[in-house]
């Protein structure tokens, strides 16, 4: 095809209908996706674009952008960026990428704390940080520790560690080696987004081929590394602490089965579609 003359080269209103048209084969959001890529392509925000660069000339890179998406990979795998809980996070394929759903855990321990705020936050498996830093920019005294055994993945938790400044530590630990919690000591809010995906579990192929398998599958029933975790919560929290671990949402009763095995109390939440995300577990006898 000879290339468009240039008084004839699109805008950036109909490259993003354009776009809008053909991602729709491949995502349920194909119109935020353009946008999103677009602002990407013009290194601007989404709504500085909506309101100043309608009509500016397309940048040639956004075609290549939408190609990578309409190959299921996700948006802020290309972007390198998510929002989580209001915060700007770096992400990479080494992390998952930070779900609305987990928010659910962060509101929780909003109300939970709403008196006397935690002073330690332990985040098991970390990835990006967002579970981490939200709740560290939730409670601005608190400090944190946040683990994960993929140092690629640390990486970028690092660096979205810089917006709560030098609160927030990161240790590369394995909770499949015996030993891991060694010293750790105990902490007020525990914040768990482990793996707990069903290992034949039906996945969008954005999610099966391009997210960190580490992060998500657990056993041909998910609860894996639940089994493991619970066991461990009594000792790492304190008297009047506060574990909150998400769940997939059809296994609450599953879970909270394994905590009560340990003596821990438990309480559900539920997400923004009013289903089961995540569980508080507190010492029983204590609190
Ligand atoms: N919520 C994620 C998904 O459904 C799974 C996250 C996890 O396993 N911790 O893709």
């Amino acid at each position: 095809m000879p290339p468009l003359p240039e008084n004839s080269r699109q805008d950036v209103a109909t490259a993003l209908r354009d776009a809008d048209m053909r991602l729709r084969a491949t995502s349920d959001t194909a119109r935020l996706d353009a946008e999103v890529l677009m602002a990407h392509a013009l290194d601007t925000s989404r709504s500085r674009m909506l309101l100043h660069h309608m009509r500016d000339p397309a940048p040639d890179s956004f075609t290549a952008l939408v190609e990578r998406r309409l190959r299921h990979e996700p948006v802020a795998y290309i972007t390198g960026a998510a929002e989580f809980y209001g915060l700007e996070l770096a992400v990479s394929p080494a992390v998952l990428i930070p779900r609305g759903d987990s928010e659910t855990l962060i509101e929780a321990a909003r109300e939970a704390f709403a008196t006397q705020p935690p002073a330690s936050v332990l985040d098991l498996g970390t990835g990006s940080g967002a579970l981490l830093i939200a709740a560290l920019s939730l409670f601005p005294d608190a400090c944190g520790l946040g683990l994960d055994r993929s140092q690629a993945a640390l990486d970028i938790a690092a660096r979205n560690a810089e917006q709560v400044h030098d609160r927030a530590e990161l240790r590369c630990l394995d909770w499949t080696i015996e030993g891991w919690k060694q010293g750790l000591g105990q902490f007020d809010l525990i914040l768990a987004n482990p793996p707990y995906v069903e290992d034949d579990a039906a996945l969008s192929p954005s999610v099966r081929e391009f997210e960190p398998s580490g992060a998500l599958f657990a056993g041909p029933d998910g609860l894996d590394d639940y089994r493991i975790l619970l066991p461990q919560l009594p000792e790492l929290l304190t008297v009047r602490g506060l574990a909150l671990v998400e769940i997939g949402y059809r296994q609450a009763n599953a879970v909270m089965a394994l905590g009560d095995d340990q003596g821990l109390a438990s309480q559900l939440h539920h997400d923004l579609a009013g289903r089961p995300r995540a569980i508080a577990f507190s010492r029983l006898l204590h609190r």
